[in-house]
């Protein structure tokens, strides 16, 4: 059986948030900025289990869930969202695209965007959150360019 993480009541209280920590940084671990607005910034994973998967993570204060925004706030980070969605459905074709806020590992809000594909790991299921694996580099580079350039023409 699983636990949540040892100091996930820290994380919950903003305590110890490595997402507040991190700042608003271009690369950070697997993950490359591709997108930057007043309230969010986006990343490409450089790893996962599947190409595509990407996060939408709420810039500001510490907040955990949706309902801790103003409406304005919860309308801006909607629309961050759905920004990076045009953009991932101009880049990756996808047959369906993902939406998740789950927020189990890191408590910080932020959105996960995953694009489906006709030749997918796990049709008609949820992504699996294991078995990730890194993907080419010169594909991720290729993949941050194109989401950079379709999100600029929204
Ligand atoms: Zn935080």
């Amino acid at each position: 059986m699983g636990s949540w993480s040892a100091d996930f009541q820290e994380q919950l209280s903003g305590s110890s948030c490595m997402l507040c920590s991190e700042g608003r940084p271009e690369e950070i671990g697997s993950r490359i900025r591709f997108y930057a607005s007043e309230t969010a910034d986006a990343y490409l994973h450089s790893r996962g289990i599947q190409r595509g998967y990407c996060v939408v993570i709420w810039r500001g204060r510490h907040v955990v869930e949706p309902t801790d925004l103003s409406d304005d706030e919860a309308a801006a980070f909607w629309l961050d969202m759905v920004r990076v969605s045009h953009a991932m459905q101009e880049v990756y074709r996808p047959l369906k695209m993902n939406y998740q806020i789950l927020g189990n590992r890191i408590a910080h809000l932020h959105w996960i965007l995953a694009p489906r594909f006709l030749d997918d790991v796990a049709p008609g299921d949820p992504l699996s959150g294991s078995g990730y694996h890194a993907f080419p580099k010169d594909e991720v580079r290729q993949d941050v360019a194109a989401l950079r350039e379709a999100v600029m023409q929204g």
